[in-house]
């Protein structure tokens, strides 16, 4: 892992694109947006930046691909829809959550807020934002799932604890709280 002080982009990083369909955003917004969590210092694995890059045409992306990535490698046959890729990683952070896994859970959530965000949804982008990062992002999750018409799993009671920011149970040794 990379320690606080190295800012760390993954430059050159998706070897394929994934999303094509359903973006509401332009390319210029997406590129502006991949500067921006470049230079914000919170994108630390990239993982917002894969997530950008990964909606971007091949020109666009061009840039931030590995230089033998050729335009029929970037193309739509494997590209999923935006809203099948935020469903997948909803679904992703609620087990993420529940086996307290730190890393895929920022990973989860970090995609998550910009699927919503390439969808033109910014009102979950900042239901997201609103809510705390406790508890492996159970919060962030709930607020962006909410805010999208996911379905919330019904009677979980350690999703339902960890959403409020609590422990998934009374003394949880496996990792809430840290
Ligand atoms: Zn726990």
């Amino acid at each position: 892992m990379p320690n606080a002080s190295t800012r760390w982009v993954p430059l050159r990083w998706p070897v394929r694109r994934c999303v094509v369909r359903n973006v509401a955003r332009t390319p210029a917004d997406i590129v502006a947006r991949i500067k921006d969590a470049a230079a914000s210092g919170d994108d630390v694995f990239g993982f917002r930046h894969e997530a950008l890059v990964s909606a971007l045409d091949f020109d666009h992306a061009q840039p931030y691909l590995q230089e033998t990535l050729t335009p029929a490698d970037w193309t739509d046959e494997e590209a999923l829809d935006l809203v099948e890729m935020a469903t997948n990683y909803f679904n992703f952070a609620l087990q993420k959550i529940l086996s307290h896994r730190g890393i895929s859970s920022i990973r989860s959530v970090g995609k998550l807020r910009e699927y919503a965000w390439l969808m033109g949804r910014d009102d979950a982008v900042a239901a997201m934002d609103a809510a705390p990062y406790e508890q492996y992002g159970a919060p962030k999750v709930k607020g962006v799932g909410v805010a999208l018409g996911y379905p919330w799993p019904a009677g979980d009671a350690r999703l339902e604890r960890m959403a409020a920011g609590q422990e998934c149970r009374a003394g949880c040794r496996d990792g809430c709280g840290r």
